[in-house]
């Protein structure tokens, strides 16, 4: 994703272990098997600071409850 290189090496937890990031989150409908590109925890996860809290607690839908 940002193109630096990912120690494979890394644990899972640690925020430059690799990940796959999906084009098309899981969330919106995306397949597991779709297409995705690496990336770091830290750069799929979050996508800035990572601190980002659950700032929507019920994700956009098509549907009105
Ligand atoms: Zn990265």
């Amino acid at each position: 994703m940002c193109h630096e290189p990912i120690d494979m090496a890394l644990p899972p937890g640690h925020r430059d272990a690799f990940t796959l990031d999906h084009l098309t989150p899981l969330s919106r409908g995306g397949d597991i098997d779709g297409p995705a590109e690496p990336a770091h925890r830290r750069c799929n996860s979050g996508r800035g600071d990572g601190r980002r809290a659950r700032a929507r607690a019920h994700p956009p839908t098509l549907l009105h409850w």
